[in-house]
């Protein structure tokens, strides 16, 4: 049966972030359904989902209390424009939504996925400044090694080479900053320590560029997708002080890090700031349905709310802007955060998660473990006193994968970066079960 349906997706489907030869030896995977941290393939053979489904899950796959809203919500309205009309969830989840979030962010606009979350922000602030007559504010400072998303707005303020080299001549010119990613300080230096340093590079630029620049954009916390490197919430604040020193907007992309992934609710709280923008996604539905949302402060609405002659209005828009059952997942992902002590809950399993792997800082192959709340990243390194690090060429993490899965593990590392991102279900024995796979798969992709 496996094999049937694997020469049917082959011959019709071009798989994401895929190269598809690989499947000439690599097993593509089908699942027929989820339960809880689990998922099941055709076989009947079961894994348990340490990712998240690319950080999506939070509280496991087939949640009762999920399913039903959606359900329920099925049964009244499945889809309605969003221009000209609207719907109790959506205004409900907007009002929610503007009640747990930082102080300041007033209004919700909705999208379907991260990436349009994106770009809704950065045209959005350009347009702001236009509004307001100006007109040289044309360009947005990111961070090095950041992850917007892949829409060509996104990937210009993206800095993952692997994502975006190729792009390159498509791209907007975007200032980059250096990472207050702390992977490279040197040796007795703090986080903190090391994350306010790399700022002196950031306030130079936001000196010399602060009257083209529009906003500055940041992943706040961690950088997910540029292999789990992290930094100190000390670089955020000092990063609003100046971002309202110099007029210029602050995007915070909690996309992947929001809804409790770092310890707190969002990981704005952990430096006590409050973004211009801020774009959610993924936990937002809980991991069911793409949804996503920029948030904004009032300020900047108001820079948009004229005559419609004028001409100033934001006329963006996505078909499935704010879908109903989509906004029914998200109310009920908020009520189980409103519920049950979630993230007092995440304190015990993060510490579960550290204690597991504490051991791997002295492994021979292991640069570094480093963790943010429910994010634990373990960092491969070929010669640990240089620091070399393994040639991306021969995908160690690849064999970290295939490990895991023969035991039933999903890990997806990315690149020599294995990291744990499970949904907040997940026990103390199934970390354990996690780290013990994912120990034998480092060793086995060192050995040699
Ligand atoms: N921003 C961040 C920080 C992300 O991690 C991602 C997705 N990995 C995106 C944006 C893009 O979201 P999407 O894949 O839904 O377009």
């Amino acid at each position: 049966m496996n094999s049937n349906f694997v020469d049917r997706d082959l011959a019709v489907l071009w798989h994401p972030c895929t190269q598809m030869k690989d499947h000439e030896t690599l097993p593509l995977i089908l699942i027929q359904r989820g339960e809880g941290v689990w998922i099941e393939d055709v076989d009947g053979k079961r894994y348990i989902d340490a990712i998240s489904s690319w950080w999506v899950n939070l509280f496991g796959h087939a949640n009762p209390r999920i399913n039903a809203a959606i359900k329920a919500q099925l049964d009244k309205l499945e889809h309605v424009i969003l221009a000209g009309f609207s719907h109790e969830p959506v205004i409900t989840l907007s009002e929610r939504l503007v009640q747990i979030t930082p102080e300041g962010l007033s209004r919700c606009f909705y999208a379907d996925n991260g990436s349009s979350a994106v770009e809704v922000a950065l045209k959005m602030s350009f347009h702001y400044w236009r509004n307001l007559g100006q007109y040289k504010k044309t360009r947005f400072i990111s961070i090095d090694n950041s992850y917007h998303g892949e829409t060509l707005g996104a990937l210009s303020v993206g800095n993952v080479p692997l994502y975006r080299e190729i792009y390159g001549p498509l791209l907007l010119d975007t200032i980059v900053a250096p990472s207050p990613d702390c992977f490279d300080r040197e040796p007795g230096v703090s986080w903190e320590a090391h994350s306010r340093q790399q700022f002196a590079a950031m306030e130079t630029l936001l000196v010399r560029h602060a009257e083209e620049v529009c906003a500055v954009i940041i992943e706040p916390l961690v950088q997910c997708a540029g292999y789990m490197r992290m930094y100190h919430p000390a670089y955020l604040s000092l990063l609003r002080a100046a971002c309202d020193r110099y007029g210029i907007h602050l995007i915070a992309d909690e996309i992947a890090v929001g809804f409790g992934r770092t310890g707190t609710m969002f990981a704005c709280e952990q430096a006590d700031i409050s973004p211009d923008f801020m774009c959610l996604s993924k936990g937002l539905t809980g991991g069911y349905l793409p949804l996503a949302v920029t948030l904004m402060t009032d300020e900047i609405y108001r820079a948009f709310y004229d005559d419609y002659e004028n001409l100033t209005a934001f006329l963006h828009s996505h078909s499935y802007t704010g879908n109903p059952l989509g906004c029914s997942a998200a109310l009920a992902t908020l009520d189980i955060f409103a519920g049950q002590p979630v993230l007092e809950n995440n304190v015990t399993l993060a510490k579960c998660m550290h204690d597991l792997t504490e051991d791997l800082q002295e492994h021979p192959y292991v640069a570094e473990v480093r963790q943010h709340g429910m994010i634990l990243a373990i960092e491969m390194i070929k010669d640990k006193k240089s620091r070399e690090p393994y040639p991306w060429q021969e995908r160690r993490g690849l064999k970290v994968y295939r490990h895991a899965l023969g035991k039933g593990v999903l890990l997806r590392p990315l690149g020599n970066v294995i990291y744990l991102m499970p949904p907040y279900i997940i026990t103390p024995e199934q970390i354990e079960t996690v780290v013990n796979v994912a120990k034998e798969g480092i060793d086995l992709a060192t050995r040699d």
